[in-house]
């Protein structure tokens, strides 16, 4: 089967370049050249990738992102002209998978768009399971709680879904830059504080007063693992 891929630029002399290199990365592209087109396809034909310009002429791209991101989990890859954009586009946290500055460089596009079809193969956005349990600790993914034994425990929603994609694989090291996708989408070579910042307070209220004092491990320059406490 095909993949497909939507180009929204409403630069006209862009879309064949941007098609020639989304067909090198083996996939079939359709353009269109503003934000309100880019959401009526996206609902109607679910596409494999999104190409989506910053600067279009009926809406802000920031806005066309976030709207399709509450919408589906299509990889989005933004393209814009200023690299001073690139903190709002992974800063926000607005959605985005990853981001190209112009001048396009055909190579580099191609780059790009593999490897990102690659991570979302090898770390796909699913749900396995709507319970995980590491004794003591048990998590209801769809009502989002966390209990330690009896013991209800509070946490943020991008903490329980840290927690979740460790506890998803107990006693695995897992590769920060691979929880920094998983929770947050951040494309790899961001430099960024965000994963130790909110591992630290998950440790905070896990480990506190408990029997675990290290519950969360550190595998320096490598990731983290939740050790699956001793029964
Ligand atoms: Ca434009």
């Amino acid at each position: 089967m095909t993949r497909t891929a939507l180009i929204v630029e409403d630069d006209d002399y862009l879309h064949g370049t941007l098609a020639d290199a989304l067909a090198d990365a083996g996939l079939e592209a359709r353009s269109v050249t503003t934000g309100a087109e880019a959401l009526e396809v996206c609902g109607k034909e679910s596409p494999d990738l999104v190409l989506l310009d910053l600067g279009l002429p009926d809406m802000d791209g920031i806005d066309v992102c976030r709207q399709l991101r509450q919408r589906s989990v299509v990889p989005i890859i933004m393209i814009t002209g200023r690299r001073t954009d690139v903190d709002r586009i992974v800063g926000l946290e607005v959605g985005a998978d990853d981001y190209i500055v112009k001048p396009l460089q055909r190579a580099e596009l191609v780059a790009r768009v593999r490897a990102l079809l690659r991570r979302i193969h090898e770390y796909p956005r699913q749900e396995s399971g709507r319970e995980l349990h590491v004794p003591p600790l048990m998590i209801h993914k769809d009502r989002r709680t966390v209990l330690w034994g009896e013991e209800s425990i509070d946490l943020t929603p991008k903490e329980f879904d840290l927690l979740c994609a460790l506890a998803s694989r107990p006693d695995e090291v897992i590769p920060a830059k691979q929880l920094l996708w998983e929770v947050w989408q951040y494309p790899e070579g961001i430099k960024t504080r965000t994963l130790d910042v909110h591992i630290g307070r998950l440790r905070g209220k896990l480990e506190r007063d408990r029997k675990h004092p290290e519950l969360i491990l550190t595998v320096p320059g490598v990731g983290y693992k939740l050790e699956a406490p001793a029964a």
